[in-house]
């Protein structure tokens, strides 16, 4: 490895998409600056905010919650709450747990743990058994199920807390997916509803935060790595089969031939999603005009997702 690019000392990792080579330390302090940017440019962190911050144990929350700690001590009278969703998977759920727990330990904070089984009446495992053959969104990924109900605990359990804003650990490998992904779904309304700029907020739902929005899957865990923070590195048992993990392996190797293609992705959505949501802001709204009439969250018809897959599953 050669020296820093910002000091003398030796450098431990490349960034070749933006020609860098950096020691721990400036690593470190470029990873921070990359959230304090996105904290800049969506006006994520208030004085007075409480922040309900996702974690599921692994290196992308970690890192947030590192981060958001060293921010809200430097900004004041911001407060954090840890939450975590037990989805109920078999073999990989509660190794996570325990490194979140060591994680919130050390950060200094309680974690909440919301359970899928004593929320909606079954685990995920329990919960995939149950669907259908058919070929579907429904049918066909538990990632689908898994985040329609992870999205509502959270949600849930936000407002209980009276939280003015949801952090959750996408970072700019998911927002370049997710673009990719709503693109080849045809589903412009959302394309709009998930900028890190709009978070989700106007729909009646608890203002949604990404603060690793800059920072990529890799350097998230370089950092974890350099701040010595406890994560968890296995990998759901169900992330290959979902429609992300076929787009995740294709930015992946677009990124290997090409440097730099994952933020020219996420750039190009961010711009597209500011002129759409100025040309259109109904686009904005259309995702949850109108309220389910079963639990009253926002919906684009008169039943929400949770409640439609929950009846679909025979839930109690
Ligand atoms: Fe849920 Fe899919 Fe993530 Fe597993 S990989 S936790 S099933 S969204
Ligand atoms: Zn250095
Ligand atoms: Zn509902």
């Amino acid at each position: 490895m050669p020296r820093c690019s910002k000091c003398p000392k030796k450098a431990v990792v490349g960034l070749g998409y933006c020609g860098l080579d950096l020691c721990k330390d400036c690593f470190a302090e470029f990873f921070e600056k990359r959230v304090w940017k996105a904290n800049k440019d969506f006006l994520m962190l208030r004085r007075g905010d409480k922040v309900a911050v996702g974690i599921s144990g692994g290196k992308d929350s970690a890192a947030m919650l590192h981060v958001l700690n060293k921010m809200a001590k430097k900004i004041g009278q911001i407060q954090l709450f840890p939450i975590l969703v037990d989805e109920g998977v078999h073999g990989y759920r509660p190794n996570s747990i325990k490194k979140a727990k060591e994680l919130c330990k050390r950060e200094g904070f309680g974690l909440d743990v919301v359970s899928f089984e004593r929320e909606f009446g079954a685990t995920l495992d329990a919960m995939v058994k149950k669907r259908g053959q058919g070929d579907d969104e429904f049918a066909s990924g538990a990632c689908s199920i898994c985040g329609v109900f992870r999205k509502k605990a959270l949600e849930a359990r936000a407002k209980k807390l009276g939280a003015t804003k949801l952090a959750v650990g996408h970072n700019a490998d998911d927002s370049a997916q997710t673009f990719l992904m709503n693109l080849m779904r045809n589903d412009s309304a959302r394309l709009v509803r998930v900028s890190p700029a709009h978070a989700e907020g106007g729909l009646g739902l608890v203002p949604r935060i990404k603060p690793l929005v800059y920072n990529l899957e890799r350097e998230c865990g370089l950092y974890c790595v350099v701040e010595n923070l406890p994560f968890h590195l296995q990998e759901c048992p169900y992330a290959k089969e979902s429609f992300r993990g076929t787009v995740k392996d294709f930015l992946n190797l677009a990124e290997e031939k090409h440097p730099g293609v994952k933020f020219n992705v996420l750039q190009s959505s961010l711009l597209l999603q500011k002129t759409l949501a100025e040309i259109s802001p109904r686009a904005l709204r259309e995702g949850g005009s109108k309220k389910c009439k079963i639990c009253g969250s926002p919906s684009s018809s008169g039943v929400c997702k949770a409640c439609e897959y929950a009846k679909r599953l025979q839930l109690e």
